[in-house]
């Protein structure tokens, strides 16, 4: 009997094929984070992948029939896939796994377009939490969809084609950054400075604002907009970047929004693949990094509604069916960083292909907004993946007193379901550009696999 509890690197205690497998999946997962970078692109990108696996809409209201395979677009943002099982739903409950699909980014403003000093910028207000000056002279992209006045919806995407140009936030020149190196970084980027650059050249005899009518132009040709057009518009900046190998042995994977698509994927995956004869319920969440607000976060009663539905079709108490299912809320969480040790307890952290991370609890300071996993549920979670040979460890954000976060496990856990942490850690968490292993991603392949099966 082993008596001390050791992590284990699944590199390590991979063979060939297994490695193989590990490189094989982050294929698939690099083209899925390079086709989803918003959260409608992620709904539309794992709509078109479940269509095809024979998954059909469903329509609230509509008897769900044991078998059935449905998804569940809400608004073109957020999304539930179900599998109807054929198991005692009384018994088994419903298996949910969820994910979120919005990352951190620069929202357009709603007026955002202005001329300044014969340049072209456009205004953001970001959201999520961000550090300001990584998005400095990096390449951005611009995403989203603008109601034009017709009331005809149009989809914006420029940057990511290798032939499309890119847009830029400026930065100080270092040999004139004396003032700007002395205040705080907080004090030294404001967000009122992160302004686009889309332009800089007048249009040939206008003298006011040529700059910016050179640009209203432009964007009149490509998608017949004007400038209101803007006020019902939805336009993020993205980085312009693509999922790339990282190192030598190509062990690690970087990409913008691996936060939380690295659980979207697998989740998406695991439901896709796994024989099973229970109910999963998949969900991709919008709005998770403001608050998961409004009707496309998880604090939106839909995911109440898909539950009492699933119950009146399986004729089953809607309360029984609560208190049997089961939930991971799978989204990433800090893996330890060597050059900040200082920020991170190294025994109750995430390292980097150590595998799928538990955070039994999230929150800030005393557990203060945490959900709390009971030792009972752990303990049952503890028996499917070991059983299944997942290798997984479990970790904290980070230092107790250094600050904390929170995810949807909550709003999932107060409709009396057993809910826990379970999701890829993640170097530079919420940088433009992410990292984390390969084989922590297919790590949490496996563990959502076996929590359905
Ligand atoms: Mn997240
Ligand atoms: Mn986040």
């Amino acid at each position: 009997m082993e008596l001390t509890y050791k992590k284990q690197n699944v590199y390590a205690s991979a063979d060939e094929k297994e490695r193989k497998r590990i490189f094989d999946y982050c294929e698939g997962y690099k083209k899925f984070l390079d086709c989803g970078k918003t959260e409608r692109e992620c709904v539309a990108e794992t709509v078109a992948m479940v269509e095809k696996a024979g998954y059909k809409p469903y329509t609230l209201g509509a008897k769900i029939d044991k078998g059935a395979k449905l998804y569940y677009n809400n608004r073109g943002k957020s999304l539930f896939l179900l599998r109807a099982g054929t198991a005692d739903i009384a018994k088994t409950g419903v298996r949910i796994l969820v994910a979120h699909v919005d990352s951190p980014r620069l929202d357009l403003k709603q007026v955002p377009l202005y001329e300044k000093s014969n340049m072209a910028y456009l205004k953001t207000h970001y959201y999520g939490g961000i550090k300001k000056y990584q998005w400095l002279t990096i390449p951005l992209a611009l995403h989203g969809v603008v109601v034009l006045s017709s009331g005809k919806t149009v989809a914006v995407n420029i940057g990511e084609d290798e032939t499309d140009p890119v847009f830029y936030i400026t930065d100080l020149l270092p040999h004139l950054s004396q003032d700007l190196n002395k205040k705080t970084i907080g004090e030294g980027f404001e967000a009122e400075n992160l302004n686009i650059l889309v332009g800089g050249m007048p249009v040939a005899g206008e003298d006011k604002n040529a700059v910016k009518l050179g640009v209203l132009k432009l964007l009149n040709e490509k998608y017949g907009m004007i400038e209101e057009d803007f006020l019902s518009a939805e336009i993020q900046a993205v980085p312009a970047v693509k999922a790339r190998d990282v190192g030598l042995d190509r062990s690690l994977l970087a990409a913008y929004g691996h936060d939380d698509s690295v659980c979207a994927y697998p989740e998406i995956t695991a439901t896709l693949e796994t024989e099973t004869d229970k109910t999963v319920l998949t969900i991709l969440a919008d709005k998770e990094e403001i608050g998961s607000e409004g009707n496309t976060g998880m604090q939106c009663v839909i995911i109440d509604d898909l539950l009492n539905e699933i119950a009146k079709s399986y004729g089953v108490n809607p309360a029984v069916l609560r208190e049997k299912s089961m939930c991971l809320s799978a989204d990433v969480t800090a893996a330890y960083d060597p050059d900040f040790a200082s920020a991170f307890e190294e025994n109750n952290v995430g390292l980097v292909g150590y595998g799928v991370t538990m955070n039994k609890f999230t929150g800030a300071r005393g557990k203060s907004g945490s959900n709390d996993a009971s030792a009972e549920y752990v303990g049952y979670l503890r028996g499917v993946f070991n059983k299944a040979g997942v290798i997984w460890q479990t970790g904290e954000l980070g230092r107790v007193d250094l600050g904390g976060g929170g995810t949807v496990a909550k709003y999932i856990a107060k409709n009396n379901i057993d809910t826990v942490d379970m999701g890829v850690p993640v170097l530079s968490m919420h940088a433009p550009y992410e990292l984390v292993s390969k084989a922590d991603v297919y790590s949490a392949h496996k563990a959502f696999s076996a929590f359905i099966k």
